[in-house]
Order: structure tokens, then sequence, then C-alpha cells
């Protein structure tokens, strides 16, 4: 099955299979019209639903398209149909970087650069307030340049919902790169537990095997909670002394992205040259040359071009639960659309949402029966033909500057709702409504079509 081609949604053709997570499979793809190389995550949809996690997927997607740095797999796409979600991102052609790591250890000034690959897509996710959460070697992969790029930034939700699912400790493999508070389930903070695994994966890097590994689980989750691990002879001094305020098994003491990135480990290297961005500016031959000796040629983009990879989050968040084709959501929320729900985003805070609502309610005499936590209730004052009428009206944050508003009928009679809905709810909400959602049925069949023939070749 992982070698027929199979063309998705007339837009990308599949091929081998790359690799298998626990939620996902993931797919080599060439966009048939593009010609681009792609990686394709395909998603159950139920086994992520089962867990309750249908608007964490929403908001995933619209942070991941926040998300864009040389450094972190760009996603380019998102399509679902009733059963699957496809992620259509950016593929890594160099695959993953700890195969590397199995054939040796790696030298010092090689680790060091792919580190700071490494921390400069975390700190430039964690300051858009993205926390990756499951920092681990299968999801730090290489381009064809050799430069690192973290995938599934922005999947977070999935990560904790493996979690929640008991799955970290079962399907998902080693613990070996998760903090100590988020073993004992403490609520944590997400910056924290990334630098956490960030020093784990430095000390793979460098010493070519994992600081906590240990045959017993019990055994490995005891040291990984007492920070408990020792640096072989060859680690130098610097090396250490960051690797303990990395590891520090307290998160409250635990050393910052800013701090990581003033250590003269990282600013200077193992042979201690310095290179800094300020540096490069000041005095570009000199910070050429050493970049030359130490083959730090592209890790670090100067700002300029950092910031034009930037998409402005005003933008950005707008842009996905939109009817753009870049992000065409229909078949997520296909099971609703039968069941008579109705979609808008809205880029309106969710105080102005719900006063529009309150108002169309006292101007349709119907009445707000309870409104807690993004849920009201308008129900009309008489028995229609099937009883009392009664509306559900969800507003979700999708970020703070986007709104997602869901409209059903939880009682009375359907042609009654669909009427009051259409001809009175829909224009007096207008200009509150940025994108209604569109039943794009067609596309949905396709796609389900085809992935029926993929399941059963
Ligand atoms: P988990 O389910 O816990 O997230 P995972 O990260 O290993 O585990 P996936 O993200 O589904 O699972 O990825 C499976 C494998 O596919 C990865 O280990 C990697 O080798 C490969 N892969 C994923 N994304 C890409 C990509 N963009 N380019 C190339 N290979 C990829
Ligand atoms: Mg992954």
């Amino acid at each position: 099955m992982e070698n027929t081609s199979n063309i998705l949604m007339q837009k990308y053709e599949l091929g081998r299979l790359l690799g298998q997570g626990t939620f996902a499979k993931v797919y080599y793809a060439r966009g048939t019209i593009t010609n681009q190389s792609v990686a394709i995550k395909v998603i159950d949809k139920d086994k992520v639903i089962k867990t309750g996690q249908a608007d964490h997927i929403i908001r995933e997607i619209s942070v991941m398209r926040l998300v864009k740095h040389p450094n972190v797999i760009e996603l380019f796409e998102v399509m679902a149909t009733k059963s699957k979600i496809y992620f259509v991102m950016e593929y890594a052609k160099g695959g993953e970087l700890f195969k590397k790591v199995a054939k040796g250890k790696l030298k010092e000034d090689v680790a060091h650069r792919y580190f700071r690959q490494l921390m400069n897509a975390v700190d430039f996710c964690h300051t858009r307030g993205v926390y990756h959460r499951d920092i681990k070697p299968e999801n730090i992969l290489l381009d064809e340049n050799d430069n690192l790029k973290v995938s599934d930034f922005g999947l977070s939700a999935l990560a904790e919902s493996k979690r929640q699912d008991g799955l970290l400790h079962t399907t998902c493999g080693t613990p070996a790169y998760v903090a100590p508070e988020v073993i004992k389930r403490k609520g944590y903070d997400g910056a924290k537990a990334d630098i956490w695994s960030c020093g784990v994966v430095l000390f793979v890097l460098l010493a070519g095997y994992i600081p906590f590994q240990d045959p017993n689980l019990m055994e490995m989750y005891r040291r990984i909670s007492k920070a408990e691990f020792r640096c072989p002879s060859w680690f130098s001094k610097r090396v250490r002394r960051l690797l303990s305020k990395m590891l520090d098994p307290n998160p409250d003491t635990r050393i910052s992205i800013d701090k990581i990135m003033q250590c003269s480990w990282f600013r200077k290297g193992p042979n201690g040259e310095q290179k800094t961005r300020e540096n490069r500016s000041i005095s570009p031959l000199v910070t050429n040359h050493s970049e030359q000796q130490c083959g730090y040629e592209s890790d670090d983009l100067p700002a300029e071009a950092r910031q034009e990879s930037v998409v402005p989050a005003s933008i950005n968040a707008f842009d996905i639960i939109s009817l753009s084709p870049r992000f065409n959501l229909c078949g997520f929320f296909e099971d609703n659309i039968q069941k008579r729900e109705a979609r808008f985003t809205s880029r309106q805070p969710a105080s102005v949402i719900i006063s529009r609502l309150g108002e169309i309610a006292k101007w349709l005499k119907l009445k707000i029966k309870k409104s807690t936590a993004g849920l009201l209730k308008l129900e009309s004052l008489q028995d229609g033909r099937k009883g009392v009428l009664s509306i559900d009206v969800e507003i979700f944050e999708v970020t703070p500057l986007l709104h997602l508003v869901e409209v059903k009928k939880s009682n009375g009679d359907t042609l009654e709702y669909e009427k009051i809905l259409k001809e009175d709810i829909r224009p007096a909400l207008k200009d509150i409504v940025w994108v209604w959602q569109g039943d794009q049925q067609e596309q949905l069949q396709q796609l389900e079509q085809q992935q029926q023939q993929q399941s059963e070749s």
C-alpha cells in the first residue's frame, strides 16, 4: 500500500511512507502541479476526537501557521475529511538527526551548530507563545543542506492527549526526553519543559547516548526526577555547566532560553570564537572568517531575514479557518453539518459576540437561558411545532484574536430553526461574522473516496 501512487485532492501524489507515530502516518508526496516535495501527515480524526481534542486541533492548526522559521518544519496546508486530517508540511530530505548520532557521537562543533539551530527554533516559537512539549529525536529532522528542522511544533495538544491517555508510557516509547514535572503530571510550564528536552538532546548529540537510559522504566523515572546523570569525560567544562542548568529537575530554577543564549559556550562555540549577530554587524569580515572555520554557514539568519520569514500574526490567525483553499477544514465539521450546525469565525472579542447575541435574542423575543463558559442557550417563549425552539450558541477561542462560534438547534422544529437562522440570525450577525464555514461537500466526498481506495489497496 505504501508504494501505491495515490492522488490526494488532485494536488498531491502520495509516495512512500516516511514514518509512523502514535496518531499519524507520514508520507512523502509531490505536488502534482508544483512538483514540490512535501511530507503529508495523516491523522486519524477518530483517535483525536475520542480524546476530546477537536477544538485543540483547530487551535493547533492556527498556531502552526504563526510559526515560520528556517529551523521549523513549515506547515503548507491543512485538509480534512470526515475521518482524517492531512497536514501538508515541508519535507525534510535529510531525515532524522539522530540517525547521525546512531553512527556515533558528534564532534563538539557539529553538535554546537545543531544545538544553536534547535535553540533558535525553540526561542522563536516560545516568543510567539507556542510550546512544543514533545521535543525528541523523531521530531528533529534535517533538510538537504544539513540544517536542523524541528517538526510537530504547534502539535502540543496531540502530545498532551497522548499523555492523558497514558500513551507516553507505552506506544510512544521512551520518556527519556520528558521533563520530571511532566512525568509527575503536575501542571507545568511548556517553555521550561522544552528546555529540559533540549538539554537531553544536547547531551545525546555530544555523548552518543541518552543521559537517563535504564532498562527499568521506574529506575529511569527516578533518575529523571532527580536529574541523575553523569557527563562522559570528553565533555568540556562549559558544556557540563550548561547541561547542569538545563537539566535542573526544578523547573523554577531551570535556566531560561535567554540565559542559554548568553552563555559563553552557546555564543562562542567549542573553539571560543565569538559569534553573535551584533558582532556580525560590527565586523562582518571577521565574523565570516570565524564562521567558515567552525562550519556555521547557515544556522543563524541575519535579523532582517528572520524578520521576513515572520508572517504577521494578524494575518495568519485569520488565514486559518477562512475558506481559503489552503485551509480546507470543511470535512472536519462534516458530522456537524449533518446535525445542522452552523459555524462562523469572528474577529470580534467574545464580549462583543455575546452582547450581539443578547441583542438578537431580545429582538427575536428569545430568552437567554444559560450563559456559562462560552455557551448561550436561546429559547423561544412559546411552543413551536415541536415544542420549545432552543438554540445553542457556543463560542470557542481559537486565538485571542479569532473566535469560532457554533450555532445549533438543541430542541424544536428543524424547519422553524432553519428559517430563523437564515432569515433573522445570520443577517443580524453579519457585521461581526468574518467567515461562515461552508459545506463544500463535493471536495469532501472526493477525498473520502480516495481515502477508501487507499486503505483498500
Ligand atoms: P509522535 O506520534 O509521538 O508524534 P513521531 O514524531 O515519531 O511520534 P510523526 O510526527 O507522525 O511521529 O512522524 C513519524 C516519522 O515520520 C518521524 O519520525 C520522521 O522520521 C518522519 N517525518 C515526519 N515529518 C517529516 C517531514 N516533514 N519530513 C520528513 N520526514 C518526516
Ligand atoms: Mg513527529
